[in-house]
């Protein structure tokens, strides 16, 4: 049976203190390692529907001994958002205290590795990728973090760091299944991934991911490491994604249930589980850079409707959506519409009938060919 655990954060205010869950499915050191959380940003639920039906199978196969690998689970790693309601509603994107967000500013711990073990990296991958992982673990475990917040980055990263696999289950307003990953992890793990679980846009950051989110902090301390010791032999021994598990409202059993099966196909195709795979299925549409990826900034304010729903298939040119002026009697005139910069698949939009400010993110559409006002733009938009 899986062990239950809890990470204990400091108080912020008197009376109050508040704790994460995590639980481990197999043998602690046994490899593969894969960590799983959802809920980073605290109110993006699907994750932690998709976590509710994975764990019952994961702990039948560890009461079966079929767990090969080890498999840290978080099903909602962030208990600050969790906390943060205000008026009827959960606000749990940003926190309230530091207005940062909580997917961003994650550790880059590629200079306390490199101070740590920097002039004992060999030719050698695998003693490599051992003294690189137990040195970060280190570096960690050195770090004295002063509040709350920090004391979750420091200790969460302390779980995943030394992975082989990070997934990171997230979900956008109103949105179809992708991924977010990074170009040295495309072929085999990611695409494997892609497919096993029917996404309809897969990604890429190129050379890696550059935002601190976690995700990007866990996979990018290889490249980051190989590119400060071209001479040592670095490979990327962690692949990690940002799942993003459709809309906020896409919660419901049929959809957590199918998550879990293709989470957990997924782990027996990665050796973590025992037992067949069966065949990989098709991956619906091939990756894409973030360079091609069109973000569609409001130019106005106004309140917006679309129309064309998230999954959507388009062409340059074509209307995604309108920002329609309330005061203007001129019908159709008051009406300015946004239109998409490339040929791909609207993966990413807001709900209809939400406001509309100036610079608002209305949608994103994931397209194949750089575009020159995204080039230079950095990574990660979960
Ligand atoms: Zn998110």
């Amino acid at each position: 049976m899986p062990t239950r655990n809890k990470i204990r954060l400091p108080s912020m205010t008197p009376g109050t203190s508040r704790s994460i869950a995590w639980l481990r499915f197999g043998h602690a050191g046994a490899r593969p390692k894969v960590y799983i959380q959802a809920a980073i940003h605290a109110n993006e639920l699907p994750g932690a529907m998709a976590l509710h039906h994975l764990m019952p199978m994961l702990a039948k196969a560890d009461g079966a001994s079929r767990m090969r690998g080890e498999v840290i689970v978080v099903p909602t790693v962030n208990p600050i958002g969790q906390s943060q309601l205000v008026g009827n509603n959960h606000l749990g994107r940003y926190d309230l205290l530091s207005r940062d967000n909580f997917n961003r500013n994650w550790l880059d711990l590629s200079g306390a590795v490199a101070e740590r073990v920097g002039r004992r990296l060999s030719r050698d991958r695998a003693a490599n990728v051992d003294l690189i992982r137990k040195a970060a673990v280190a570096a960690l475990k050195a770090m004295e973090p002063a509040n709350e917040l920090q004391t979750m980055r420091v200790e969460i990263l302390k779980l995943s760091i030394d992975a082989d696999v990070v997934l990171d289950l997230h979900c956008d307003m109103h949105a179809a299944l992708h991924l977010f990953t990074a170009a040295p992890d495309l072929e085999g793990a990611a695409q494997e991934l892609a497919a096993e679980l029917g996404v309809e846009a897969t990604l890429y950051n190129e050379p890696f991911a550059q935002a601190l989110t976690f995700s990007g902090v866990n996979g990018a301390l290889w490249p980051r490491l190989a590119a400060l010791f071209p001479d040592a032999a670095i490979p990327q021994a962690c692949f990690s994604s940002t799942v993003e598990l459709r809309s906020q409202h896409d919660v419901n059993h049929e959809l957590g249930a199918s998550d879990a099966a293709n989470l957990y196909r997924y782990l027996v195709r990665r050796g973590v589980v025992a037992g067949r795979a069966g065949p990989l299925p098709r991956l619906k549409s091939a990756p894409t850079p973030i360079s091609g990826m069109d973000v569609g900034y409001c130019p106005l304010p106004g309140f917006i409707v679309y129309r064309l729903d998230a999954g959507a298939k388009l062409k340059r040119g074509d209307v995604v959506c309108e920002i329609i002026d309330p005061a203007d009697p001129r019908g159709p005139k008051a009406r300015t519409a946004m239109v998409s910069r490339t040929d791909g698949v609207l993966f990413s939009r807001k709900r209809d009938g939400g406001l509309a400010w100036p610079g608002m993110v209305a949608y994103r559409i994931a397209g194949a060919k750089p575009l020159a006002h995204r080039l230079g733009m950095s990574g990660l938009d979960d």
